[in-house]
């Protein structure tokens, strides 16, 4: 199996979960928001390192041919990560009503720090990529959370928020 290519530094593994990808007839690439992946590959190339998303393609040696089997696989190792980006109904965690699950979010692991103050510096540019939301980064400890969704925001501002209300309102 050959990955797929959607953009300069990213396939479309790194967005889809394994189940999706391995069932589907376009490997779930109908799933995810194509913004995701441009706002990904923008931080990506602002950041000047590689990037982790999924991980489960490195772990393709286990797959038999029963993506069921497989998923569970990688759900049950706390290394793999397979809901980074699309969350389908498989998916037990997050909520229920996460941007995750239309395709609107990703998740990037490293320093939440960096990935902020890239954001933060860069806050227009984003914007008008379609980023909306970010996740406080007092709730994600190694990584940071992404969307897409116009959700209790305003024009021209990217809304940081925890689980229970918005924490910043970055303008530029
Ligand atoms: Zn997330």
């Amino acid at each position: 199996m050959n990955r797929i290519k959607v953009s300069e530094n990213f396939f479309l593994d790194e967005f889809i979960d394994p189940h999706s990808y391995l069932t589907r007839s376009d490997n779930g690439l109908g799933l995810i928001d194509k913004k995701v992946i441009a706002i990904a590959q923008k931080v990506r190339e602002l950041k000047g390192s590689s990037i982790t998303i999924n991980n489960w393609w490195n772990h393709l040696d286990k797959y038999t041919g029963d993506a069921v089997k497989f998923l569970k696989y990688c759900n049950d190792s706390r290394f793999i990560r397979c809901w980074s980006g699309y969350r389908s109904p498989l998916c037990t965690i997050g909520a229920t009503n996460s941007a995750h699950r239309k395709g609107w979010a990703a998740d990037m692991a490293g320093d939440e720090k960096e990935y902020y103050n890239i954001v933060k510096g860069n806050a227009a540019c984003f914007y008008f990529m379609g980023l909306r939301r970010l996740e406080d980064r007092s709730i994600t400890k190694g990584w940071m959370h992404f969307d897409i969704w116009e959700k209790n925001t305003q024009p021209n501002s990217i809304r940081v928020v925890d689980l229970k209300k918005c924490t910043e309102t970055i303008r530029w």
